[in-house]
């Protein structure tokens, strides 16, 4: 799949990264988080992860 040159991202063990350029292929992604008070970029997810 072509990138994505909006989203960029070096998650190289997602299904949807393009590996050589370190982009997301998706068309869209959702973002949230697992705490109930984020205050750090450690809060946060990409809930559009999937494992290769
Ligand atoms: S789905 Fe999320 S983790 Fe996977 S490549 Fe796209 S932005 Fe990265």
């Amino acid at each position: 799949m072509p990138k994505n040159s909006s989203i960029k991202c070096s998650v190289q063990q997602c299904r949807f990264n393009d590996n050589s350029e370190e982009y997301c292929t998706l068309d869209m992604i959702k973002v949230g988080t697992h705490e109930t008070n984020p205050t750090v970029v450690e809060c946060t997810d990409c809930q559009s992860f999937k494992v290769k």
